[in-house]
C-alpha cells in the first residue's frame, strides 16, 4: 500500500471543541482532495452519523474515530482510535464514562473561577458549546469573552494548564483501558501528537513501551505543524519500535489551527500507513 494518497485522519468538529459541523469538516476535505478522512472528536463520536451521510455521494473514504483522553502516569495523553464500529457496546461505555468526567470537571473548573470573576461558568460553556462535553478551550473562551484572558493562549497559562488555578486533575482512563476499548471496537490505536507532551526521550520511549504492551500500533508522525526535524524523529521512532504511522492536521477551527484541515504533510514512503490493510 502506498502512501501517496492524501489523507487528514485527526480533526475536530462542534461535537467537541471545534467550531465547524461534521459537514462542513467533510466539504473541507472535499476541497482539499483528500481520499481518506477522519473525525476524531474528544471522546465522542456523535458527529460520525452525519459525516457518513453527507460523504454518502463522493469519494472522500470515511474513517470513524475518536480522540480519547488518557490519564498516564500524572499527565494527560491524547489517544486516537481509527476505524472503530461507533456502536460497539463496550466502547460506548467506555465513551459515556469519559464524557461524565468531562462535564464533573468543567463544574469543578467554573467552582475555582469564581473568585477570579467568573459567575455561572459551566452554564455559560454549556451554552457556548451546546453540549455537555465542556473541554478546557470553551472556558478560554469564555474567560476571553468576559475580558479576564487577552486570548486564548493566556487563559490556559493564567488559569488551565497543570499547575495553574482552575486545573483540575481528571480521573480519564487509563492507557490500557483506552487501547483495549479501541482495539475491542476493531479500531487501530495511535498515540496523538507525541511531541505535545514535551517529555524526554527516555519518558516518550516509555509511553510508547507502555502502550506497546496493551495492544497499541500506531503513533502521529505527523500532527499539525510538524517541521522536517520532528518528523524525521518520529519516523526513526516507527521504524525503532515498529509502529505503524498517522498523519492529522488536528484541525479546530481557522483561527487557532494554522495548519488547515487536510494541509498537513503527507507520510513518507519509507513507513507503514495506520490505514495498510484497510480496504
Ligand atoms: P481538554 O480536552 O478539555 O483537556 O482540552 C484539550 C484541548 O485544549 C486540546 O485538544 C486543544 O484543543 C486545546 N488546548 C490545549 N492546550 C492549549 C493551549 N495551551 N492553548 C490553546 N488551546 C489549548
Ligand atoms: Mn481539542
Ligand atoms: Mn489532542
Ligand atoms: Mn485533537
Amino acid at each position: 500500500m502506498s502512501t501517496a494518497s492524501k489523507v487528514d485522519l485527526h480533526c475536530h468538529s462542534y461535537h467537541s471543541d471545534g467550531a465547524l459541523s461534521p459537514e462542513a469538516l467533510l466539504q473541507k476535505a472535499k476541497d482539499a482532495q483528500l481520499e481518506r478522512f477522519a473525525l476524531t472528536d474528544h471522546d465522542t463520536v456523535a458527529g460520525i452519523p452525519a459525516l457518513y451521510d453527507a460523504a454518502r455521494y463522493t469519494s472522500v473514504k470515511i474513517i470513524p474515530g475518536v480522540e480519547l483522553s488518557v490519564r498516564w502516569k500524572l499527565h494527560d495523553i491524547h489517544i486516537l482510535g481509527l476505524n472503530i464500529d461507533i456502536s460497539h457496546v463496550e466502547f460506548t461505555k467506555l465513551l459515556s464514562f469519559q464524557n461524565d468526567q468531562r462535564s464533573l470537571r468543567a463544574s469543578q473548573i467554573a467552582a475555582l473561577l469564581e473568585p477570579i470573576g467568573l459567575q455561572q461558568g459551566y452554564q455559560k460553556a454549556c451554552d457556548l458549546a451546546g453540549h455537555e462535553r465542556i473541554g478546557r478551550p470553551h472556558i478560554a473562551q469564555i474567560l476571553v469573552r468576559e475580558g479576564l484572558a487577552k486570548d486564548l493562549q493566556n487563559a490556559f497559562q493564567r488559569y488551565l494548564t497543570r499547575g495553574k488555578i482552575a486545573y483540575v486533575p481528571t480521573e480519564w482512563i487509563n492507557i490500557e483501558k483506552a487501547v483495549t476499548g479501541i482495539t475491542q471496537a476493531g479500531g487501530r490505536a495511535v498515540i496523538a501528537h507525541p511531541l505535545k507532551y514535551k517529555f524526554t526521550r527516555t519518558k516518550l520511549h516509555e509511553l510508547i513501551l507502555a502502550f506497546k504492551l496493551v495492544g497499541g500500533t500506531g503513533i502521529e508522525v505527523i500532527s499539525g505543524e510538524t517541521s522536517l526535524s520532528q518528523k524525521t524523529e518520529m519516523l526513526a521512532l516507527c521504524h525503532r519500535f515498529n509502529l505503524l504511522a498517522s498523519t492529522g492536521s488536528d484541525y479546530h477551527q481557522d483561527s487557532y489551527s494554522k495548519i488547515k484541515l487536510g494541509q498537513q504533510h503527507q507520510l513518507p514512503d519509507n513507513c507503514t500507513p495506520i490505514w495498510a490493510h484497510w480496504d
